[in-house]
């Protein structure tokens, strides 16, 4: 087998790799790139291979910059089938739509305010796209193998990052050598999802390295959010929490409720405004054997939320000024609702906004958490004056202790790491962990090297 690195190489985006023996070829992951415009120019590259040319994609989970290309893939004549876990297909019918609507809207921004190189601006995909893309979608259960094409055996172990979150074991029948993605890599304690299983065997293991470089803080985020949201409020002021979608935002409405019940905090209404993660939730709810809340939690969670689904309610939501918390996407406040919350709150010191995982370089909520005195949104600057927070240990990315831990935890004994998935830094701090706690061969890809397997 060859395995090349078509992206999450050098940066935490654009997850794709490619696998190909003499007669086949498939795609673990197939994510666009987010962040620094130089990184999104890349989504608009020629794709390295041939879609046309490709068998099969496998999906680690429904995260975008790991399955957001796909839409774009199919666009290309890509054809083949597109495998992942029940929840990742069920979650994927929420985000990759809501993807090419963004891109739809991104391109008629850029056409109004003519500040697109190109005339039209073009979406990258649509939603329509999207929705094209989805007919290719096979989903698949964990732990029993299958062969996306004939010769090569692929399954499915929890990751425990997100709900349907899997990694990817690839066995070539024929010599039986197997190489395993990670795929992202969850905690191993985590307040939603159970810990990654650990990983029995593989040849050549790929391996994200988000937080290569740093340990999650030690602090207790129950502690830290209860403080937060009990002076906010005390103050009269708005917790604003920027949430990705699927994962954060149930983690915090959990999070929340948890603390409501047990009168750590005072009682306030909670909204959900994001359309997206409304449905995450519901499919949250629906597959709760996956994870660790049980379907009384989930419904308490449903229960005592206000969702907030309409373009109008969201407007309304926005021009009230009584202590309440508000849960919107996107998570790294790159785009989604959240923007309009946040020029509304953050010039007032009375609220707070809670970051609550990891913040990609270049996006606005890399800023913030930087400690940025003002924001651009919608082309005009917002002084920040409320606190902003970083509640880093609710990642859903294992610090490199919790994926050093999680690989001895198995018997591995790989041939050699590729270590991926992470900003240059964060990937040689993991490689030298990596070889100095194992004594395994690790080494950090160039984008589009190739190597023998
Ligand atoms: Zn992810």
């Amino acid at each position: 087998m060859q395995l090349q690195f078509l992206g999450g190489a050098g940066t935490v985006t654009g997850s794709r790799y490619l696998l190909s023996t003499d007669k086949h070829k498939i795609l673990v992951d197939c994510g666009l790139y987010q962040g620094v415009k130089t990184l999104r120019r890349r989504n608009w590259a020629r794709f390295p291979v041939e879609p046309a040319s490709l068998d099969a994609v496998i999906l680690t989970h429904a995260h975008i910059d790991h399955s957001g290309y796909l839409p774009a893939l199919v666009k290309q004549g890509f054809r083949g089938r597109v495998y992942c876990t029940k929840a990742t297909h069920q979650l994927s019918r929420v985000l990759l739509p809501d993807a090419g609507h963004l891109q739809e809207e991104d391109a008629r921004y850029a056409n109004r305010k003519k500040f697109s190189r190109h005339h039209p601006a073009e979406p990258l995909f649509t939603e329509a796209d999207a929705w094209e893309a989805l007919k290719y979608f096979e989903a698949m259960p964990f732990q029993i193998p299958f062969e996306p094409v004939p010769g090569l055996r692929v399954r499915y172990t929890p990751a425990g990052h997100i709900l349907g979150s899997a990694c990817v074991h690839v066995t070539a029948i024929e010599d039986e050598r197997t190489v395993v993605f990670s795929g992202d890599v969850g905690r191993q304690v985590d307040l939603l999802m159970r810990p990654p299983e650990p990983i029995d065997h593989a040849d050549i293991l790929v391996c994200e390295s988000t937080y290569g470089d740093r340990l999650h803080a030690d602090e207790d985020p129950e502690a830290t959010l209860a403080d937060i949201v009990s002076r906010t409020a005390g103050r009269g002021g708005i917790v604003l929490i920027p949430a990705f979608a699927v994962g954060r935002a149930q983690a915090m409405l959990y999070l929340i409720h948890k603390l409501m019940g047990e009168g750590r905090i005072p009682q306030l209404p909670v909204y959900l405004n994001s359309p997206m993660a409304i449905k995450a939730t519901e499919i949250f709810c629906h597959y709760h054997k996956e994870h660790r809340l049980t379907a009384e939690q989930c419904a308490l969670i449903d229960d005592q939320t206000t969702y907030v689904r309409t373009v109008d309610e969201s407007i309304d939501l926005n021009s009230k000024r009584f202590p309440c918390v508000i849960v919107s996407a996107s998570g790294m406040a790159s785009g989604g609702r959240v923007l309009h919350h946040l020029k509304t709150l953050l010039p007032n010191p009375r609220n707070s906004v809670v970051f609550a995982g990891f913040q990609a370089p270049g996006t606005r909520g890399d800023a913030l958490v930087n400690g940025a005195d003002r924001v651009k949104i919608h082309g005009e600057y917002w002084p920040v004056k409320a606190e902003v927070f970083n509640l880093d240990t609710l990642s859903a990315h294992g610090d490199y202790q919790e994926i050093l831990d999680w690989l001895g935890q198995g018997n591995l004994a790989p041939e050699r790491v590729y270590i991926t998935h992470g900003e240059p830094l964060a990937s040689d701090v993991m490689r030298k962990r990596i070889e100095e706690r194992f004594s395994w061969e690790a080494e950090v890809p160039d984008l589009y090297e190739t190597v023998n397997i």
